[in-house]
């Protein structure tokens, strides 16, 4: 296995400068998403928004992977296939983006409604975000691995919703997946120490039913196995003392979904 990177702050400087425009392609998707679009469209603008700023999408030919996106509607947790469904009232849609820009990679997940959702789904939406955001607060020197996904288990179990285990954060630098392992579910004070320059994505994938997945035949979809919706969100963030430094953000995405 390899072991973890340690980044420098120059390093860092680039890792942030391609999570940005991962958060700014995010924002146009908001620009686009409604009810009525199809989710090939969405693929179509970020691929296109991405290469337009010299950037390469990052999930695009990984491991073989056939899109910019990875587009995950309802039920399917992650890493969902862009298609021509048209999006509908009531819909979630978890859109996970990559880029790598100066041989760095940047990582960042939103999930997105159309028209009117029902409120145990935007619970579980709320919670989900709540998850990362408390995920984050223990991405400090002095924590553990196992501090991170603590916090984000306590909270969805303790709103009744599922954690799913199969699929964790990572590590991100020069690869999209690096070391350590992020679960989104652990025993505080477990796993490696924290220290400065780790640079993690943080990815809560939080089912509002049971925990358990299935994997698709077509060698990446992944849904839950009671076709109850999944949320999912997910910042890029450098370990360091005292707070976290979120190098991904969603001040573009929200900016933009307040305004319409
Ligand atoms: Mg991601
Ligand atoms: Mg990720």
């Amino acid at each position: 296995m390899p072991k973890i990177t340690y980044k420098s702050a120059e390093e860092i400087e680039l890792i942030r400068e391609s999570s940005l425009l991962v958060s700014k392609t995010h924002a146009e998707v908001a620009k686009v998403i409604k009810e009525g679009v199809s989710t090939a469209y969405l693929n179509k603008i970020a691929e296109e928004f991405i290469r337009d700023h010299k950037a390469v999408p990052a999930f695009l030919n990984y491991n073989g992977f056939p899109y910019t996106l990875c587009i995950s509607l309802n039920d399917q947790v992650v890493h969902g296939f862009p298609s021509e469904y048209i999006l509908k009232d009531g819909d979630i849609v978890s859109v996970d983006c990559g880029v790598i820009k100066n041989k760095y990679f940047g990582d960042s997940a939103y999930t997105f409604t159309i028209g009117n959702i029902a409120e145990e789904t935007q619970k579980l939406l709320d919670v989900t975000k709540e998850c990362l955001a408390l995920g984050i607060e223990k991405a400090v020197v002095g924590s553990r691995i196992g501090d991170i996904g603590f916090a984000v288990q306590e909270h969805a179990e303790k709103n009744g919703f599922g954690v799913v285990r199969e699929l964790v954060g990572h590590g991100v630098g020069r690869a999209l997946h690096e070391k350590p392992e992020v679960p989104n579910y652990g025993k505080r004070g477990s796993g490696i120490k924290l220290e400065e320059g780790m640079v993690l994505a943080i990815e809560p994938m939080i089912n509002a039913g049971r925990a358990g997945v299935k994997f698709w035949d077509d060698g990446w979809t992944v849904s839950t196995i009671d076709q109850k919706p999944s949320a999912h969100f997910e910042h890029t963030v450098a370990i360091k003392k005292g707070k976290a430094d979120v190098l991904s953000t969603f001040e573009y995405v929200e900016e933009v979904l307040n305004k319409k």
